[in-house]
């Protein structure tokens, strides 16, 4: 089954709210609950103790009051006899007035009578004292006729002379005393009733032990013992608690178990203290609350002191008792654990139908915000799909509300892959063509590195050629170079189908693209817009293209490329256009720069008037010559050559025409000698020539043809006047007499000397 961890949270919130309730309830409820059952069993207990104390007050008061009631009783009753015998007297008194006026003998006759008088069960008598308290009639003959003026009772006190002095006083009353009963010799409390008889002198009076009536007073008592033991039998409290009374004397009169009842236990100890229980049930009566906590066993399992107890003493003075309710505290705490154990079951109902409830209704709402949950987490993997759920209420109305915004979602997906695959199409051609880009710049940048190590345009055209083969490897073409007097285009590299192509010369004009100083591109064969150098017919499908390379306003040349594809696609055919440009411009560039190179080359080594080579060059010059002479055993003949009288013709026209002569002069130069000969300019208006492999021969011949050509061809027209030179010439030739070629010169010097000074105009050779 699912679980969320929305699930779980709010399930463990409830389900441990409840628990943390039920113990909340538990420990702050159940230790009242069960000290309120405790206290209210405690309360029973008490109740019970009063209600007996109660009932024995009131037996107390009931016995009391017998006692009384019999005491008056009896006081009337001996009242009514002496007014009987008192008024048997009087009669008898009265009978006898006729026979005998003898008033001691009736005296003695009453007295006599009396002595023998006896009424109730217990012989009771009638005696009479004289106002001495004399006892003149008595029963007990011991008695009989003794004078009592001193004689005491038991308790100290006057026994006849008191009731004389009260009859005297009072006519009659009541006193208390102890006396032995007849035949008996133990004294015992007696109350006497007696009366003045004045007539006579005597108190007559009579007594009862009050022992008599105490009788029924005990037997009163005795019944209300049995009454009490009965229901003392009778009563549990708390369970197995139970009352018993005992009096200070410490015997058991009232115990539910018959071996302790009427026993003393006195001896019997508490086993925990040590002490006397008698001893400390007494102690607690007396204090406030009369509770004393203790050790006992049970009657089902005597001996065994482990139980605890508690018991209530109550002190009953009226019958010096101590009434003891005493009770087990487990059945004290009884109804508590009733009580507990009811509240338990009923939080653990109320927890287990929380736990149930919480669960169900926790389940209800957080399942399907679960599959909700689920279902958006599959979304966010990418996999759309619904929840399946029906429901009415706002739950239901969320997972529609989910499932319109997936089916949204859907629909929004399927559009953004259209507009994706429509981009990834688009981007790949870009990254294609950004790639053919980069691997262009590569190829450009690392042709343009390679450029800087050229020396000559012969390494440029070659790169170049690499640099386009490996960019266009479809293409062909020429690399046209435009010859420094830009008289003629000759074609200098090719590759490609035209790698075949004899070297051919145009003119510039042949080109379209030198003419417009700007590309020029064809596709086909396009008639009057054809480049005259294209010889070859273009295929229809061919296009081609012509690109100046020009630099610092210098055009070097053309770069032709042709390529079979006419119909490659305008970004693609303008890119290869541009790439093409760009390598036509930078080999311009590196065209230029290795241009500039020989120029200063030149510069630092030829005369800048007469573009010959100056002095220091050839010296450098004839030390390589000199060393290659001797290697091969080669000649090298040395020409000096001077103007004659060149001062007056700078005097005479200026000394620009001087300077005229002096290139001239190098011109006819360049055109008598060859290519390997070094023609320098020595100094002012001396030129030397240094001619490798020549014998003294053949350079004299030279000398003389130099000569000749000046002496007929410099002729110009300088302002309107017509100038001419003639030159002499000295000749020597290397080696000679294992002198340095230096010295070869001064040789030729000495010759040219010799020629001026034989008339000028002439060739000398040096000779020893
Ligand atoms: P010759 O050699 O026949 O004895 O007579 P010369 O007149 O040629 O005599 P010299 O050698 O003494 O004179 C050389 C003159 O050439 C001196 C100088 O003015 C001139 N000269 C030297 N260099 C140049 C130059 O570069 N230009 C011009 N215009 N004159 C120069
Ligand atoms: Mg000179
Ligand atoms: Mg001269």
């Amino acid at each position: 089954m699912f679980r969320s961890s929305l699930f779980l949270k709010t399930f463990t919130t409830i389900a441990g709210g409840v628990i943390v309730m039920c113990a909340l309830f538990y420990f702050t409820t159940v230790p009242m609950i069960k000290s309120m059952a405790f206290e209210m069993e405690e309360k029973a207990g008490r109740v019970i103790l009063n209600n007996f104390y109660l009932l024995i007050e009131q037996s107390h008061a009931d016995l009391e009051s017998l006692k009384t009631t019999a005491l008056n009783a009896r006081k009337r009753e001996l009242r009514h006899l002496v007014e009987l015998v008192v008024s048997d007297i009087n009669a008898e008194v009265k009978s006898r007035e006729g026979f005998d006026r003898n008033w001691e003998e009736t005296k003695r006759r009453v007295l006599e009578k009396l002595r023998y008088l006896r009424y109730g069960q217990q012989q009771d008598y009638i005696w009479v004292a004289d106002y001495n308290s004399r006892l003149i009639s008595h029963p007990d003959p011991r008695l009989n006729g003794k004078d009592f003026s001193n004689i005491k009772d038991v308790k100290g006190n006057l026994i006849v002379p008191s009731m004389v002095k009260g009859a005297l006083a009072h006519v009659e009353g009541y006193y208390r005393y102890w006396w032995r009963r007849l035949g008996r010799d133990e004294p015992i409390e007696k109350l006497s009733y007696y009366r003045n008889l004045p007539s006579f002198g005597w108190v007559i009076g009579t007594g009862v032990y009050i022992d008599d009536f105490r009788k029924e007073v005990e037997a009163r008592k005795n019944e209300l013992l049995n009454e009490l033991r009965s229901l003392i039998y009778k009563t549990k409290v708390a369970g197995e608690g139970y009352l018993y009374i005992f009096d200070s004397n410490k015997n058991m009169i009232i115990h539910p178990n018959p071996n302790i009842e009427n026993t003393n236990f006195s001896k019997l100890l508490d086993p925990s203290s040590k002490k006397p229980i008698a001893d400390e049930l007494i102690k607690a009566a007396r204090m406030p609350g009369g509770k004393l906590a203790y050790m006992w066993d049970k009657p089902t399992d005597p001996g065994n002191y482990i139980y605890k107890k508690v018991a209530w003493v109550r002190y009953f003075p009226g019958f010096d008792w101590y009434i003891v309710i005493s009770v087990y505290n487990k059945d004290l705490e009884k109804g508590a654990v009733a009580l507990t154990r009811r509240i338990v079951i009923i939080s653990l109902g109320a927890l287990l139908f929380a736990i149930i409830g919480g669960y169900l209704f926790v389940r209800a709402f957080t399942t399907p915000i679960a599959r909700m949950a689920e279902s958006a987490n599959r979304i966010s993997k990418g996999e759309l799909s619904s929840i399946e759920l029906e429901r009415e209420d706002e739950i239901g109305l969320l997972a529609e509300a989910f499932n319109n915004m997936v089916v949204r979602m859907k629909d929004q997906i399927r559009h953004l892959e259209a507009r994706v695959d429509e981009r990834t199409g688009e981007l790949s051609g870009h990254l294609t063509a950004l790639k053919e880009r980069n691997k262009e710049i590569e190829t450009i940048n690392y042709m343009g590195d390679m450029f800087q190590a050229c020396h000559n345009p012969d390494e440029i055209y070659s790169i170049m050629i690499d640099t386009i083969e490996k960019l266009f490897p479809e293409s062909a073409g020429q690399i046209m170079e435009l010859h420094t007097a830009g008289k003629s285009l000759e074609v200098v590299a090719s590759w490609g189908d035209l790698e075949k192509d004899p070297d051919i010369v145009f003119k510039p004009d042949d080109c379209w693209s030198i003419r417009r100083g700007k590309t020029h591109y064809i596709e086909g064969a396009n008639g009057a817009m054809t480049c005259l150098h294209i010889k070859r017919t273009v295929p229809p499908s061919m296009s081609w293209i012509c690109i100046p390379m020009s630099a610092q306003g210098e055009i070097f040349g053309v770069l032709h490329t042709r390529f079979s594809d006419k119909r490659a696609e305008d970004e693609s055919r303008r890119n290869r256009h541009r790439v093409l440009e760009t390598v036509a411009e930078q080999a311009a560039l590196s065209l230029s720069n290795i241009r500039l190179q020989q120029r200063l080359r030149e510069q630092s080594i030829k005369d800048a008037l007469t573009g010959l080579y100056n002095r220091r060059y050839t010296q450098e010059v004839m030390k390589l010559e000199q060393k290659r002479a001797d290697r091969q055993g080669d000649s090298i003949g040395v020409l000096l050559m001077d103007i004659d009288n060149f001062k007056k013709i700078n005097d005479t026209f200026g000394h620009d025409a001087g300077d005229e002569v002096l290139k001239r002069i190098a011109g006819i130069l360049g055109g008598v000698f060859r290519a390997n000969d070094t023609i320098c300019r020595y100094g002012g208006e001396e030129f030397l020539v240094i001619m490798p492999g020549t014998e003294s021969d053949s350079a004299i011949q030279k000398a003389e043809a130099m000569r000749d050509a000046v002496e007929h061809d410099l002729k110009f027209s300088w302002h309107g006047e017509q100038i001419s030179v003639t030159v002499s010439i000295g000749v020597a030739s290397y080696p000679f007499e294992r002198l340095p070629i230096s010295r070869i010169i001064d040789l030729a010097d000495k010759a040219l000397y010799k020629a001026k000074k034989q008339g000028r105009n002439r060739v000398e050779t040096f000779s020893v």
